[in-house]
């Protein structure tokens, strides 16, 4: 090609072919952005009818009046302190669980300034068997920045309420509609759930672009003048009628609009792209004792259950023996240098968490002498364990009458 051409005319060459190939390339993403953009638009088209977009919230409502009988202690509150406590147990478990979480809670500091006041192993004990501990301690954090440096007045707009600690765009919305009947759109799993199904969306309810997509749709569902009203009764058609496994769509009122139920894609929606991960842990407990005493300590930094307190602990990979395990504890100045005798061994508890799973195992070992207070122990009378706040497993573990 280049032969008897001089390098000008070489240069006019390569740089035609560069053109030509750049001309392609342009055309070809154009192409696929049109495509996208078409798909988008079907989509949109056909998950989202307008008259099912309308019907939506009526259906919901009347369903709510004639249908909902659900039952729970801060539906129809106004207290934003009462409605922002229960939506905060109800982060950590099932509503049937929370209630006497939060009846406790509520016997104990009826006012946002008397948990405030409260000191922290109070509400931890309180806490208990909630897991996820941070949120404890956010709680009496956000209690604490109310009572004194708002003077005690719960915030009332979206924005100043979502600036809490430990309140994200659900809780927000929540508090500020119930409350305040503020125009914000709960979006959580039982939301997720319903609208995909309903509307037939199979975006990933964990991708980015896919939880955009269904706080959008949320947002525009929403019946701005009753949201208080609007966002419990999606709320509770979720977690009694459009129940993950179970839904009971003979007697559901949107059945003749519901496109999984229509399309038989119940069991498919809504779809979810990631798996997540369990990463599993092996944590060795040493029930040291000494006459009547029996040692504990404080869970620190940043890994879970941080200010719990739990037995001597050594953590491994996997599962371990335990003459490895007593040298470890040795090296780390767990146990004392005088004498001591092994007892048993339990079998594993397990505690499931969101991306980790725990399996606790207890050794219990006697000392003929208490080892000094170094690793922050503490050596308490046994009917003292009582008073302290314990991750689930060791709880399980004194439940079933291993502590003696
Ligand atoms: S018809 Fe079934 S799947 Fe559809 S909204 Fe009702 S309960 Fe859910």
């Amino acid at each position: 090609m280049f032969i008897g051409t001089n390098l000008r005319q070489k240069i006019m060459i390569v740089k035609g072919i560069a053109n030509f190939f750049q001309t392609i390339y342009r055309l070809y993403s154009l192409k696929c952005r049109i495509f996208r953009a078409r798909d988008m638009k079907n989509t949109i088209a056909a998950d989202l009818k307008k008259d099912h977009k309308e019907q939506f919230a009526s259906l919901l409502l009347q369903w709510n009046e004639k249908k909902n009988k659900r039952q729970m202690p801060w539906k129809g509150e106004k207290d934003p302190y009462k409605i922002w406590l229960s939506e905060i147990i109800l982060q950590q478990t099932r509503v049937e669980q929370g209630l006497n979480y939060y009846h406790r809670f509520i016997e104990k500091f009826p006012t946002i300034q008397q948990l405030a006041k409260a000191k922290d192993p109070i509400v931890f004990k309180l806490w208990e068997g909630l897991g996820y501990y941070t949120r404890c301690r956010n709680l009496i954090a956000t209690a604490r920045y109310i009572a004194i440096d708002l003077d005690g007045k719960f915030p009332a707009t979206y924005n100043e309420i979502k600036a809490l600690k430990g309140v994200g765009p659900y809780t927000a919305a929540a508090i500020s509609s119930f409350a305040f009947n503020l125009p914000h759109a709960v979006v959580d799993g039982n939301v997720f759930r319903v609208l995909s199904r309903v509307f037939g969306i199979d975006k990933p309810i964990d991708s980015t672009d896919g939880k955009k997509y269904f706080i959008h749709l949320a947002e525009e569902l929403l019946d701005k003048n009753q949201a208080g009203k609007y966002n419990q009764a999606i709320m509770d058609f979720g977690a009694v009628v459009c129940k993950p496994a179970t839904p009971n769509c003979t007697d559901c009122v949107f059945r003749k609009i519901c496109l999984a139920f229509k399309e038989n894609k119940i069991n498919t929606l809504p779809v979810k792209e990631k798996k997540v991960a369990i990463k599993k842990r092996w944590f060795y407990y040493l029930v040291i004792e000494h006459d009547e005493k029996i040692a504990i300590q404080q869970r620190t930094g940043k890994d879970i259950w941080n200010q719990l307190y739990e037995f001597p602990m050594i953590e491994t990979r996997e599962n371990e023996n335990i003459k490895n395990i007593l040298k470890e504890a040795k090296e780390k100045g767990l146990l004392p240098n005088g004498k001591y005798e092994v007892g048993t061994l339990s079998v594993p508890i397990k505690q499931q968490l969101t991306h980790q799973l725990i399996n606790g195992l207890f050794i219990k070992i006697k000392v003929n002498k208490k080892s000094k207070a170094t690793n922050g122990q503490l050596w308490i009378n046994r009917d003292q364990l009582e008073n302290f706040a314990f991750p689930k497993l060791i709880n399980q573990y004194l439940n079933a009458g291993n502590d003696n």
